[in-house]
């Protein structure tokens, strides 16, 4: 009997009934095989070693695939549990999922005591364990068999597990001396794995319960190859200080203030600069692209929420109503902007030729997020989004999302983004009827998404079944300077809003139509674009953005005229900078200066003003020598124009 196996490039190859991923790599090189961790199985993940019994798509994966590294770092879990049990018996285990970077298990330590000081130990048994190349041997198992298994062991947390399975095949895993209740897959055995680092620990109740015991989480990473350890911690330094909350502080961005309320982020003077500068760079782009900005209030009636829907989707679990002194009244702290703006859509009819409207406005909006999941600018209470909707026709969507794009890609471009990706979302084509919004529009929008990606020249993915059930959407991710990416702006179709809204315009042909909704931020939010920002950029800012310019150091008081004659002359090309007029060395006010990061030094001395000039220095490069103010400012306004 044999088989048919279709690899991702199309190819069919004919194999024995049987026949493993392994063996199918061994087929295409002995090199492949060696590195294959797991293999994709019409769309499933499956062990590399299991038995392929019938015609099947094949897609080997490796370290280099997402899919593999997950596999691997899961893999790794079970092999840390090998080294826990070795080192102290009795531990009993919860989970141990791969997460986006490692691996973490829940174990119950009993009275032992742990912390990190048990680290190392630990690494060195599971590299101990590695070295014997245990594979992790698969098993079908009853679960009247399973549950014997853990109540002989006394492991609660996993027959509490057993419990909540209901159907479908229960299977163990074995690697040496371990075995684990898994779905699998695995990597072929634990020799793989050449380096391990164990991050961190922390407290996790059993099943995010805190009725529940805390059982603690290790945090842990491994490799194939001792130098991409090397690689990745040397990252993690340089991300440790790029960290947008360590230099929000540094550079006096903003703060956070506990009387104030947690994730509610202050804008300190040179933060507020900066971020002002941000909404007057978006601002102009937006009113040369036809946008209108509008402004509405913080705070909406509840039957606003109701209409739009958000009232079911925020109410419970955000921030509670704000009642009035009339009985029965109450507001709601925006969550989102729409609704307002669907408002201002409604104020006057609107006729086919009026169409698209963009309203764009910097909406404060307000989310209640778990003091737990809170985290510098990136994951706040009270945010800015760069939001506008545009109203248009359904014949328009194409050339709407065209310019859009075309907006992002200038903001990316402007700030020194140039690493990034789309993604595109559809509907789930065999699940069309979980959809708002007729088919014919669907189809449509999603055509017009694909065609104007594919004219801007994006390198997209297309995910299908990731639209939100109101519309098809893209969204940007970019990679910053470190290779970490994120989720940046986002454009999204909405057939629902204008639904709920009653939303028309009169057509040509006389007859009400609805309009189609296009949601759409190229920063996203202003807080969290500029934690990225400050991170990509290491907290070194373009030129035009820079809370301050430059910075003018007297080698003594007796040049504190002269220093002031030159900041004024650079005002009135509005450049702008400080005055450095402490009583210090100079050797100390450039330490501090280059510390805060500021792009350009002026040091006046006796020389400098006899001859009218300045000595310049530039951040991060060094001496440039002296020039005239003029020169000065050329090269200024240069750097500045964007
Ligand atoms: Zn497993
Ligand atoms: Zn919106």
């Amino acid at each position: 009997m044999t088989i048919n196996i279709t690899l991702p490039d199309g190819t069919v190859k004919q194999f024995p009934k049987g026949t493993s991923s392994y063996q199918v790599a061994l087929s295409i090189s002995e090199g492949l095989a060696r590195n294959v961790l797991a293999a994709e199985v019409n769309g499933e993940v499956w062990d590399a070693s299991r038995s392929i019994n019938e015609d099947a798509s094949l897609k080997l994966l490796t370290w280099n695939d997402e899919k593999g590294k997950s596999t691997f770092w899961h893999s790794s879990a079970h092999l840390m549990a090998e080294a826990l049990e070795a080192l102290y018996p009795g531990t009993k285990f919860g989970i141990g999922p791969s997460i986006e970077t490692g691996f973490y298990y829940d174990v119950d330590f009993g009275d032992r005591a742990f912390s990190s000081d048990d680290f190392k130990a630990i690494e060195n048994k599971m590299l101990e364990l590695a070295k014997t190349k245990s594979e992790y041997v698969r098993k079908e198992i009853s679960k009247n068999d399973a549950i014997a298994y853990f109540k002989e062991k006394g492991d609660e947390y996993k027959l509490d597990l057993l419990d909540g399975l209901t159907d479908g095949q229960i299977t163990f895993y074995s690697q040496g001396n371990f075995t684990d209740l898994c779905r699998g897959p695995h990597i072929p055995n634990t020799g793989f794995i050449k380096a391990v680092k164990l991050m961190s620990v922390a407290g996790a109740y059993w099943k995010g319960d805190e009725k529940n015991k805390q059982l603690t989480r290790l945090y842990a990473v491994t490799f194939p190859k001792q130098s991409e350890l090397t690689d990745y911690l040397t990252l993690l330094e340089e991300a440790k200080k790029r960290d947008h909350r360590k230099l929000g502080k540094e550079l006096e961005l903003f703060a956070f203030s506990e009387k104030v309320g947690m994730g509610l982020p202050l804008w300190l003077p040179k933060g507020a600069a900066l971020r002002e500068r941000l909404v007057q760079f978006l601002q102009k782009a937006q009113i040369k692209s036809g946008y209108e900005p509008v402004i509405t209030p913080h705070i909406g009636h509840k039957n606003l929420y109701v209409t739009s829907g958000h009232y079911d989707k925020y109410g419970a679990d955000s921030f509670q109503p704000i009642k009035t002194p009339q009985e029965g009244e109450e507001f709601f702290l925006k969550p989102m902007n729409c609704p307002h703006h669907c408002e201002i859509y409604k104020t006057k009819p609107r006729s086919y030729k009026d169409l698209p409207v963009r309203f764009a406005e910097f909406g404060t909006v307000y989310r209640y997020e778990q003091s737990g999941e809170l985290h510098g600018l990136t994951r706040v209470r009270g945010f800015t989004q760069d939001d506008a909707h545009l109203f248009c026709r359904p014949d328009q969507v194409k050339d709407e999302f065209k310019k859009v794009i075309d907006l992002v890609l200038y903001v990316f471009g402007a700030l020194g983004f140039e690493n990034y990706t789309a993604q595109i979302s559809l509907r789930d084509p065999e699940n069309k009827s979980k959809y708002i919004g007729s088919d014919e529009n669907w189809s449509l929008a999603e055509q017009a998404i694909i065609e104007a990606a594919a004219e801007k020249g994006l390198n997209t993915v297309v995910e299908l079944g990731e639209a939100a059930f109101y519309g098809p959407k893209l969204d940007f991710m970019v990679k910053d300077a470190l290779g970490r990416k994120w989720q940046l702006g986002t454009i999204q179709v909405d057939y629902n809003l204008p639904e709920r809204f009653e939303l028309e315009y009169t057509g040509s042909d006389n007859q009400k139509h609805r309009p189609v909704m296009i949601h759409r931020a190229p920063f996203g939010s202003l807080e969290r674009f500029v934690a990225v920002l400050i991170e990509h950029c290491a907290g070194n800012f373009p030129l035009w953005l820079s809370p301050d310019q430059y910075i003018i150091l007297p080698i003594s008081e007796k040049y504190a005229d002269y220093a002031k004659s030159i900041s004024d002359s650079l005002n009135n090309y509005d450049i702008r900078g400080l005055i450095d007029n402490r009583d210090e060395k100079i050797g100390k006010k450039i330490r501090d200066a280059e510390i805060k990061k500021i792009p350009f030094m002026l040091i006046v001395g006796e020389k400098e003003q006899e001859e009218g000039k300045v000595s310049v220095r530039k951040h991060g490069e060094g001496d440039l020598g002296s020039m005239t103010i003029e020169s000065f400012t050329e090269i200024m306004q240069k750097e500045i124009k964007i």
